[in-house]
């Protein structure tokens, strides 16, 4: 928009947006900490800080009730779906690959889908904190917007008809792709042999070690815009009501691998911390080619023992040093 700054025309896109979308992004609240909000009708300015809990918390709600017996049918309950359609701004490079990794973790999540469908997300610069450990990339991310210094993508045909509408004098570039200085990460690839390293390692007590500092508090799977484990819990009421809901589980909870008849696949911390290691690296890694680690660092920064996913990977004993 000629005689406007890039931070001026891009706020008075969110503004127009603001009256059709609720829109949503990272906002340092009076505490100090970095959420994500609604904008108000003030249009509070967010700001390039990674939220210290990501968006999973719009897909994927920590409680939501999947069925109600007052609703007379099994069918899902529909009540429990934010009904407007939410505009995410300001989504850091690191948070679009975990969306797109969450976009295939639950593919065929109806309550997931149905929020999804209804989201535009617009991509940012990153704004880099001592944390983080992004591992090289080979292809941009998805989005439907990305603003980076006066310029702006689209990323889907919805992102286009969101610019046309509301920001008819912002000209997308066409002429060329995302740079690879907006999403090509700087960290260290991971080892080539990185899954047989993991498979040997079992009885290392490098876990022991570092499962001796765990607290088993869950605050970095809570933090990790990609840990999106569920239980599925019932409720019976003398009321008559019964209601089934899905909540947030944790891997480094105790229950987490208990199963019908009282085993429990990971019983003891040691157990539990690998089990988290090597579902971050390798889990998902196998079957779709897709790290569910992308090296945001949010692990770090909330641990409130210092442990360093990305240090201990890095003890993991190569084979040669066995
Ligand atoms: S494991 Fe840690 S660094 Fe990796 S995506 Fe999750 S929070 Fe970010
Ligand atoms: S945040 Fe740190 S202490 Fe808490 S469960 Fe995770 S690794 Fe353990």
């Amino acid at each position: 928009m000629k005689g406007f700054s890039a931070t001026e025309s891009f706020q008075y896109f969110v503004e127009k947006l603001q009256h059709s979308w609720t829109v949503v992004g990272p906002i340092i609240a009076a505490d100090g900490v970095c959420r994500l909000q609604e904008l108000g009708e003030a249009a509070a300015r967010t700001c390039p800080c990674l939220p210290l809990i990501p968006q999973k918390k719009i897909l994927l709600p920590p409680a939501e009730l999947l069925w109600s017996s007052l609703e007379g049918s099994n069918q899902l309950h529909p009540a429990s779906l934010s009904p407007a359609a939410v505009a995410l701004i300001d989504v850091a490079p690191c948070d679009l690959y975990a969306l797109a990794y969450l976009d295939q973790a639950y593919t065929d999540d109806p309550f997931y889908q149905e929020r999804r469908q209804r989201l535009l997300i617009i991509g940012r610069e990153c704004s880099p904190t001592t944390f983080c450990h992004c591992p090289p990339r080979t292809a941009p991310p998805p989005f439907d917007l990305f603003f980076a210094g006066d310029d702006v993508w689209c990323g889907s045909e919805l992102g286009e008809n969101v610019l046309r509408e509301f920001a008819s004098a912002l000209v997308a570039r066409k002429d060329v792709a995302l740079p690879q200085e907006y999403w090509a990460g700087q960290g260290a690839p991971l080892p080539n042999d990185l899954a047989v390293r993991f498979l040997q390692s079992d009885a290392d007590p490098l876990w022991a070690e570092v499962a001796k500092r765990c607290l088993s508090c869950g605050a970095c799977s809570a933090a990790c815009p990609t840990c999106a484990c569920y239980d599925v819990v019932d409720d019976v009421s003398l009321s008559g009501e019964s209601k089934r809901q899905r909540v947030w589980d944790n891997c480094f909870f105790r229950d987490h691998g208990l199963v019908a008849g009282g085993h429990n696949f990971r019983p003891d911390r040691t157990a539990r911390l690998r089990f988290r290691f090597e579902h971050k690296y390798l889990g998902f890694g196998g079957q779709r080619g897709i790290s569910s680690c992308v090296g945001c660092g949010r692990c770090q920064q909330v641990c409130p023992v210092e442990i360093n996913l990305a240090h201990v990977l890095e003890k993991l004993p190569a084979l040669e040093e066995r």
